[in-house]
Formats: C-alpha cells, structure tokens, sequence
C-alpha cells in the first residue's frame, strides 16, 4: 500500500491533479467530495445525513468520514495505491487516517500542499462546470468546452455544483482556514510536506506532483 495526500483550499486543483496521476499510475482516486455526492444523490443514510452540511459548506462530522474512508480502504484490499483529495481535512481526521491505515499495513507516504492565492480560488470554484456523465471538469473561461454546456469527452451535460455559489464559497474557504490549514503545521513537523504552486497551469502542477510520487 502506499498513500498521498493533495491538501489544499477549494478551488486549489486536488480533484484535476488527482485524476491526473491517477490517469498515468496505479493510483486510485478517493475524494471524500465524490463520494458523498454519490451518497446524496443515492437518497443513502449517509447522503441523507450529509446533504445539509454540504448545501452549507460545513463539514460532515468526523465519525461519519472514518466510517467512509474505513470501507474504502478494505474494498479496494492492502495492494492499493491512494491519492487522498479533501481527506483529511481536519486533525481529527488526519488522527484517523493514520490509524485506518496503519490496520491494513501502511502510512502515509507523502502530502502534497496545493497553494494558491485566494482571488485564483474565487475565480476557479464561480467558473467551475462539471460533466454530469463522466465528471470531467471545466471552467467558464479557462477550460471551456467546444460547445456550451455539453462535455467534449463525452457529450454529457455540464452543470455547476450547487455548494460552488459565491456565499458558500465564502463559507467553505473559511471552513478551510478554521479546521483545515492546521494540517500543513502537522504533516511539516512530520517531514512529509511537499509544496506545490496551485496558481500554474493544471498540466504544470500535475507534474510537479509526478515529480516526487513515493517509488
Ligand atoms: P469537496 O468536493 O472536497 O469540495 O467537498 C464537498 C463537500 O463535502 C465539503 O464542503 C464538505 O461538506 C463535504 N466533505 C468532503 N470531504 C470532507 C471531509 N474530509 N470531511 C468533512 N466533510 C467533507
């Protein structure tokens, strides 16, 4: 087994760069956000426990993400090579993480910081559009599609989160700096942070997370 993590503010670029290493390694892609998402829109117990928080930016309780993470990590069995994208998110949470990986026989291997300044982030979550069929994402100006709203991958419809509204953007970036940021203290003192500048282009900032994957 081996595990990273991409820690970041919303809007950094985990989910792109996530499925960017995950496209060129073995790496699997477990975002806390996909999941829960799915879980919503399944009507399951979680979704159902979870929406509210979501719709408001808030987190989900703590004992509810283990629970999550702990399934994940034995369906996918002791082989498995993770990329973490909004997992941890906060001490509790990172306290966790170690303990549900050391019981199936690993660690964590590295955190990859994704840094960008906040007006980058702003401008990333308002523009953000994501297929409804297969998840790929865009953006209004940056990443736009050939044609309106439709995905170039696949001709899904796009459509835009509803949590990625200016008032709970607000919301989750401070949420982010309340509970969040802490981590990087954490996983410094810790000897496994690597930086990286979230402000550059997608493509720039996927290799530079390749760059220094664990062998
Ligand atoms: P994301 O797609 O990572 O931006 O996550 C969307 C929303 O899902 C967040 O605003 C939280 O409400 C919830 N969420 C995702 N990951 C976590 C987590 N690790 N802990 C608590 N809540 C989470």
């Amino acid at each position: 087994m081996k595990a990273i993590v991409l820690l970041g503010a919303p809007g950094a670029g985990k989910g792109t760069t996530a499925e960017a290493v995950k496209g060129r390694t073995a790496f699997l892609h477990v975002s806390t956000g996909d999941m829960l998402r799915r879980a919503v829109k399944n009507g399951t117990d979680l979704g159902r426990r979870a929406e509210s928080y979501m719709k408001q930016g808030e987190l989900v309780p703590d004992e509810l993400m283990t629970q999550l993470i702990d399934e994940r990590l034995v369906k996918e069995g002791p082989e498995a090579l993770y990329v973490f994208d909004g997992y941890p998110r906060t001490v509790n949470q990172a306290e966790q993480l170690e303990q549900s990986l050391e019981r199936h026989g690993g660690r964590l291997d590295r955190v990859f910081l994704l840094d960008a300044p906040r007006p980058v982030l702003i401008e990333r979550l308002t523009g953000r559009r994501i297929c409804r069929q297969c998840g790929r994402n865009y953006h209004v100006v940056n990443v736009p599609p050939a044609k309106d709203g439709v995905c170039d991958a696949c001709g899904g419809e796009l459509y835009q989160r509803s949590d990625d509204t200016e008032d709970t953007i607000v919301n989750r970036l401070e949420v982010y700096e309340r509970q969040t940021h802490s981590l990087i203290a954490r996983y410094e003192a810790q000897g496994l942070l690597v930086r990286v500048d979230a402000g550059q282009q997608a493509d720039r900032m996927a290799a530079d997370v390749m760059a220094e994957l664990p062998e």
